[in-house]
């Protein structure tokens, strides 16, 4: 099978599964345990934290383990507003958020929190003068996407900081794409709070972490001793050690995304010139080196999807989470981009085990099964 979904989810690592697998036989022990096997698995526990301390750039006190990118968006959210000052009712997201992050915008407005969001341009990269204007005394607290998990546009992060500074609000990152595919550093990020989830980065799925500045208040979610008290619940022992096994073998990103922005590049070319009814949406502003978002003509996507998997080539329809629905994408046409025309959205996303094989291929099957379907659509095109 040829993957190209990793946005959605990356195979993990051997190092990962060999770093696991004596954690699940052996240091199974809870880690608040007074006795011997207790405190080995509270030691192991203690160097993960501390090994995602030192690649991700921040101290291991502001490492808080959660079960992915969805509770630690949660987590953030529902406690940086809990500690805000009673007199900020303002909350600004973007509009181009995860699914399930909206969700959450959603049910803070419902709370009676005013809920305001970043509008994108039509090129899907971040309305700044937009965000200039919303960002106020009374907001507290903005939550804004590092890179988004459909276009693969890469929001501007340390501009939004320093409004949000200036504006005495909080700000949350929502890293969850970002981390492991581009250089990141907590201590330089300018956030508050930034989540990360381990499977994005071929790690185990059910764990990620919010990583939280000192000294900012946050409000538990879930009540218990662990986590210093801002996060109950025992540890998921062999998911932590996954993660910080995953962030351990990540090397040297720069040279890692210029090899997946390449194949990417090559494949959209290739498509590009064997399908000139292609169209590729935020090519040509700051992106993840992997991400491709595209549509053949206006074939719908559930067609051309089921072409891919006859060829065994794994790929989406704009977010993972959604697909199967028919709604256009939320981040498409919040880019203004005409129902039918998002309709057609196909996502193709590179990572760590895609090869120049896995492009040739691709470039070598897929066209000649396109083109039948989209001559055909050309022939009836009112
Ligand atoms: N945020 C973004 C940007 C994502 O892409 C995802 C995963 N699709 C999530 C949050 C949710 O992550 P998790 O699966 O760890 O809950």
């Amino acid at each position: 099978m040829i993957y190209l979904d990793h946005n959605a989810t990356t195979p993990p690592a051997p190092a990962v599964i060999e770093a696991m697998l004596p954690v699940l036989s052996s240091l199974w022990a809870n880690t608040s345990s007074q006795h011997g096997p207790g405190q080995d698995a509270k030691r192991a526990l203690s160097a993960a934290r501390a090994t995602v301390a030192r690649v991700l750039g921040c101290k291991p006190v502001e490492v808080i383990f959660t079960s992915g990118a969805t509770e630690a968006n949660h987590l953030a959210v529902r406690g940086l507003l809990a500690a805000a000052p009673p007199e900020r009712r303002r909350v600004v997201f973007s509009s181009i958020e995860h699914a399930g992050h909206l969700r959450l915008a959603r049910a803070l407005a419902q709370d009676g929190y005013q809920v305001d969001y970043l509008p994108v341009r039509g090129d899907g990269t971040l309305d700044l003068p937009a965000a200039q204007a919303m960002i106020g005394p009374d907001v507290a607290l903005v939550s804004l996407m590092a890179a988004n998990n459909e276009t693969g546009v890469l929001m501007p992060v340390a501009q939004v900081a320093a409004l949000t500074q200036a504006a005495g609000a909080r700000l949350h990152v929502d890293a969850t794409q970002f981390i492991g595919k581009q250089d990141f550093d907590f201590s330089r990020c300018g956030a508050d709070a930034v989540s990360l989830s381990a499977h994005k980065l071929q790690g185990p799925k059910g764990v990620g972490a919010l990583l939280l500045r000192q000294g900012v208040s946050l409000a538990p979610q879930t009540l218990g001793s662990q986590e210093r008290g801002r996060r109950g619940g025992t540890e998921n022992l062999p998911g932590i050690v996954g993660l910080a096994a995953a962030l351990e073998q990540l090397g040297d990103i720069t040279l890692e995304a210029a090899r997946v922005a390449q194949l990417r590049d090559a494949l959209e070319d290739g498509l590009v010139k064997a399908l000139p009814e292609t169209y590729i949406w935020c090519q040509n502003v700051p992106r993840l080196p992997g991400t491709s978002y595209l549509r053949f003509g206006q074939l719908s996507v559930d067609v051309v999807l089921q072409r891919f998997e006859r060829l065994g080539i794994a790929a989406s329809s704009g977010a993972a989470c959604s697909s199967g629905g028919s709604e256009p994408s939320h981040v498409l046409t919040a880019m203004g981009v005409p129902a039918d025309q998002a309709l057609a959205a196909v996502r193709l996303s590179l990572g760590r085990t895609t090869t120049q094989d896995d492009v040739s291929y691709v470039l070598n099957k897929l066209p000649a099964i396109l083109a039948p379907l989209l001559h055909e659509e050309l022939l009836t095109a009112p």
